[in-house]
């Protein structure tokens, strides 16, 4: 594959997408991130969510469902509804990862010792970013 940006799973944050509450996206954007699987509670593991919001990088994929049952081990990285051609919010990855490393961990995505806030949105709102 070419061109856009492969979101690697971050393994550690089993996302919890129950407590999104994310403005600033438009209705189709809330409607499918919002999405509630009784059997899965990573929308990464669930076949019926067609995009995903990962709310410590502030970032919207689409899941590349190659994995067993249909999960997904990463997501292409999506800048734009798909559906109105709204622009997101600026993702966080970089600036995650920068911060983290600031502190001297080698490998966040693969940590599982980062601070607690960094496991959710609360950094970058406390940050206002
Ligand atoms: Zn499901
Ligand atoms: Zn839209």
């Amino acid at each position: 594959m070419s061109g856009g940006t492969k979101g690697r799973r971050l393994h550690i944050i089993d996302m919890n997408i129950k407590e999104t509450n994310y403005s600033n996206l438009c209705n189709h954007m809330n409607e499918k991130i919002n999405v509630q699987c009784t059997y899965h509670s990573n929308p990464l593991d669930c076949p019926d969510s067609v995009l995903v919001y990962v709310p410590p990088i502030r970032e919207c994929g689409m899941p590349i469902r190659d994995g067993k049952h249909g999960s997904a081990s990463s997501y292409i990285v999506i800048y734009n509804c798909p559906w109105c051609g709204k622009k997101l919010p600026k993702n966080l990855r970089d600036e995650w990862l920068t911060e983290l490393k600031k502190m001297g961990i080698e490998d966040p995505i693969l940590s599982p010792d980062i601070p607690e806030e960094f496991k959710t949105d609360e950094w970058w709102k406390r940050r206002d970013l």
